[in-house]
Protein backbone atom coordinates (compact mmCIF):
# COMPACT_ATOMS: atom_id res chain seq x y z
CA UNK A 1 0.00 0.00 0.00
CA UNK A 2 0.91 3.18 -1.36
CA UNK A 3 1.48 5.76 1.61
CA UNK A 4 -0.44 9.25 0.77
CA UNK A 5 1.47 12.33 1.07
CA UNK A 6 -1.79 14.40 1.51
CA UNK A 7 -1.51 16.70 -1.59
CA UNK A 8 -5.03 17.06 -3.14
CA UNK A 9 -6.05 18.76 0.43
CA UNK A 10 -9.48 20.54 0.37
CA UNK A 11 -10.71 23.40 3.02
CA UNK A 12 -13.50 21.75 4.34
CA UNK A 13 -13.93 24.21 7.36
CA UNK A 14 -12.75 27.49 8.45
CA UNK A 15 -13.20 29.54 11.73
CA UNK A 16 -15.61 32.49 11.37
CA UNK A 17 -13.86 35.52 14.04
CA UNK A 18 -15.49 38.53 14.25
CA UNK A 19 -13.87 41.13 14.78
CA UNK A 20 -14.67 44.50 17.46
CA UNK A 21 -14.87 47.61 15.29
CA UNK A 22 -13.72 49.76 18.37
CA UNK A 23 -11.07 48.09 20.04
CA UNK A 24 -10.13 45.62 17.20
CA UNK A 25 -10.15 43.21 19.38
CA UNK A 26 -10.86 39.37 16.82
CA UNK A 27 -12.83 36.73 18.93
CA UNK A 28 -13.96 33.45 17.59
CA UNK A 29 -17.47 33.04 16.67
CA UNK A 30 -17.99 30.61 18.61
CA UNK A 31 -16.16 32.39 21.91
CA UNK A 32 -17.89 35.57 21.59
CA UNK A 33 -21.56 34.06 21.25
CA UNK A 34 -24.15 36.98 21.75
CA UNK A 35 -22.29 38.67 23.89
CA UNK A 36 -20.67 42.22 24.57
CA UNK A 37 -16.95 42.53 23.33
CA UNK A 38 -14.95 41.80 26.31
CA UNK A 39 -12.12 44.23 25.96
CA UNK A 40 -14.22 47.32 25.37
CA UNK A 41 -16.13 46.10 28.75
CA UNK A 42 -12.83 45.57 30.74
CA UNK A 43 -11.41 49.43 29.54
CA UNK A 44 -13.96 51.72 29.48
CA UNK A 45 -17.14 49.30 30.69
CA UNK A 46 -19.04 49.80 27.94
CA UNK A 47 -21.02 46.89 26.65
CA UNK A 48 -19.70 47.07 22.62
CA UNK A 49 -22.06 44.84 20.51
CA UNK A 50 -20.55 46.21 16.86
CA UNK A 51 -18.38 43.57 15.28
CA UNK A 52 -17.52 42.73 11.86
CA UNK A 53 -17.14 39.18 10.94
CA UNK A 54 -13.23 38.36 9.81
CA UNK A 55 -13.27 35.06 7.47
CA UNK A 56 -10.05 33.29 9.36
CA UNK A 57 -8.20 30.87 7.29
CA UNK A 58 -4.91 31.36 7.76
CA UNK A 59 -4.95 30.60 11.81
CA UNK A 60 -7.14 28.76 13.76
CA UNK A 61 -8.90 26.07 13.43
CA UNK A 62 -9.30 25.40 9.61
CA UNK A 63 -9.56 21.88 8.94
CA UNK A 64 -8.27 20.08 5.19
CA UNK A 65 -9.38 16.63 4.17
CA UNK A 66 -7.43 15.13 1.91
CA UNK A 67 -9.19 13.92 -1.73
CA UNK A 68 -7.20 10.74 -1.77
CA UNK A 69 -7.21 9.21 1.38
CA UNK A 70 -10.16 11.04 3.03
CA UNK A 71 -7.89 11.76 6.07
CA UNK A 72 -8.63 15.15 7.95
CA UNK A 73 -5.88 17.31 8.73
CA UNK A 74 -6.26 20.54 11.34
CA UNK A 75 -3.73 23.08 10.55
CA UNK A 76 -2.79 26.26 13.21
CA UNK A 77 -3.71 23.53 16.14
CA UNK A 78 -0.67 22.73 18.04
CA UNK A 79 -0.10 19.22 18.43
CA UNK A 80 -1.51 17.87 21.58
CA UNK A 81 -3.78 20.28 21.65
ZN1 LIG B 1 -4.07 11.62 1.81
ZN1 LIG C 1 -13.87 46.04 21.72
Amino acid sequence: MESCRHLSLVLVRSEVKRRCQHCQLVLSAEELGDSFCPECYEEKGQRNYAFENVKDTTEGKALYLCEDCGVGIAAGVPPGA
